[in-house]
């Protein structure tokens, strides 16, 4: 999955709506000192679902939205699409007959938020779902940082190793094991609970 477009409008100093093209072959970002560079990393990893504000470098969620200058007012929503060429077909099967998969993220001052994966309004769940395995997402290996190869080499053998799964395509499979395991968890609660019930009622 490779991304093709980048919408931007009220996230960060975005505050008019922007359009980044990436095409084929490599995209370089260059400007001055605070314009905005970083910035454009955080809406694509925001985008992707992250939820830990640290990540995008804040201290609370709002912080993403446009905060106002000294010629523009704050603005009371900040969204985010993401649009991916889909003509590999490396995505989850339900995707598989569309040419473009857009992703959308909208987050308002209210706190409300809406995720939508073609217009369609849907769990921030599927869109983890949508980018498990194919090693794009918030915290996958495209995005490479300052410092992350670095950590890498440096990380414990089982931080390595998650990397390794998500190359390899299990992480999916272990996410959906958990989820199972826990169902299964609650269910066996259900039923002592139950047994209890039965045995006071009889
Ligand atoms: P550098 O080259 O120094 O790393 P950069 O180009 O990567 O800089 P960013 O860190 O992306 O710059 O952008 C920083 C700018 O974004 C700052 O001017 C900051 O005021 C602005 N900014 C961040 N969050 C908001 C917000 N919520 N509202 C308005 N402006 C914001």
């Amino acid at each position: 999955m490779k991304i093709k477009r980048l919408d931007i409008f009220g996230f960060k100093s975005f505050v008019d709506k922007v359009s980044i093209e990436f095409e084929t072959g490599i995209t370089g970002i260059v400007g001055p000192n605070g314009c905005g560079k970083s910035n454009i990393l955080d809406a694509i990893r925001w985008v992707m679902g992250e939820q830990n504000v640290r990540h995008l470098r804040g201290r609370m969620m709002e912080d993403v939205i446009f905060g106002g200058s000294e010629t523009r007012k704050p603005t009371g929503l900040a969204e985010v699409s993401v649009i991916f060429d889909n003509s590999d077909g490396n995505c989850p099967a339900a995707y598989k007959d569309f040419a473009e998969i857009m992703v959308t993220r909208k987050l308002y001052r209210s706190g409300d938020s809406d995720y939508l994966i073609n217009k369609t309004p849907c769990r921030l769940l599927d869109i983890n779902e949508l980018f498990m395995d194919t090693g794009v997402g918030a915290r996958a290996y495209s995005i490479i940082e300052q410092g992350k190869v670095g950590a890498l080499v440096s990380a414990k053998p089982e931080e390595r190793r998650s990397l390794i799964e998500e190359v390899a395509g299990v992480t999916k499979y272990k996410s959906r094991k958990k989820s199972a395991l826990r169902k299964m968890d609650a269910t066996r609660q259900n039923l002592i609970r139950l047994g209890d019930i039965i045995s006071e009622v009889r």
